[in-house]
């Protein structure tokens, strides 16, 4: 890669100017090997930012959806992991499906609770078994000419799923065991498969906390899909829906028109931006 791109100011905050997924121009040198000229503009980009790690993170850019694989059983469904996920994709507008792997160890009250949880949202799930195909052609054509990210943490059967959609890919597996990769950055192992000439996969393995990019806490529940509304309601602006009165987010929970674990989520997050936020500036 050049050198001025990496001293490029606007630059600075990323570990890495280039992820994969990037429109590059190229120059040919004559020994075969070629130099990364300039990095094209991106339409997106999937981007984490680890609380202790001082630049941003681009896991992957311009992509068409992002798949967080979550399963029933083992290791239990994290919905705190999955909305922070989805805030991260609705910050550059990325469709997020949420896929419920080991569909065979399902329970009604399970598939009950997430269907609640994820109701009034935009996220859209797809109950599959890796081990049993079920579902896996109807998640295929979901994925097909798209150029989708998965993102889950080892153990949901993320390897299993992606070789019951593509046998014949030929999938590298990873590995890495996770406590190794304890402080890597997730991009040195992040790879792109193309599936046919319009379908490609980006695996990421390791992904067991998801830190979002710097935020103003009160622009958050704009990436809540459904705590948008047409009218203002809150008394005070900004309202950050934690500890203000009369606020319209926290009537809207008590009606159940927001779901509690969203909420929950919202929450949650507010606050690792603050502390984020008041550590940036001690
Ligand atoms: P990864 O770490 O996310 O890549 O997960 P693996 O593909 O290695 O799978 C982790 C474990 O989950 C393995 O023991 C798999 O056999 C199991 N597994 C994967 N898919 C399914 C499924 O659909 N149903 C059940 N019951 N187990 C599964
Ligand atoms: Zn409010």
């Amino acid at each position: 890669m050049k050198g001025s791109i990496r001293k490029d100011e606007r630059n600075k905050k990323y570990s890495d100017p280039a992820a994969v997924g990037d429109f590059v121009e190229i120059e040919l040198n004559a020994d075969g090997t070629a130099s990364i000229n300039e990095i094209l503009p991106r339409q997106n980009a999937f981007s984490r930012k680890d609380g202790t790690s001082v630049k941003e993170d681009v896991i992957a850019a311009n992509i068409d959806l992002v798949v967080a694989v979550q399963c029933f059983g083992d290791p239990a469904f994290n919905p705190r992991f999955v909305d922070r996920l989805a805030v991260r994709a609705m910050m550059d507008d990325i469709p997020l499906v949420l896929c419920m792997n080991k569909y065979d160890l399902a329970d009604d009250d399970t598939c009950q609770y997430i269907n609640d949880y994820y109701e009034k949202t935009d996220v859209q799930i797809v109950y599959v078994s890796a081990e049993e195909g079920t579902g896996i052609d109807d998640f295929r054509k979901l994925l097909k000419d798209k150029i989708s990210i998965f993102a889950g943490y080892s153990g949901v059967g993320k390897s299993s799923l992606l070789n019951a959609l593509y046998p014949s890919a030929e999938l590298p597996v990873s590995e890495v065991s996770e406590s190794t990769r304890k402080g890597r950055h997730t991009t040195t192992n992040v790879e792109m498969i193309f599936t046919d000439a319009h379908t490609a996969l980006i695996d990421t393995p390791g992904m067991r906390e998801f830190g979002l990019p710097e935020m103003e806490p009160e622009d958050l529940s704009k990436y809540f899909y459904e705590f948008k509304t047409n009218e203002r309601k809150c008394k005070f602006f900004p309202c950050s829906h934690d500890h203000e009165p009369e606020c319209e987010i926290k009537d809207r929970v008590e009606l159940s028109e927001i779901s509690t674990g969203r909420y929950i989520s919202y929450l949650n997050i507010l606050e690792s931006l603050r502390y984020n936020k008041s550590n940036r500036y001690s």
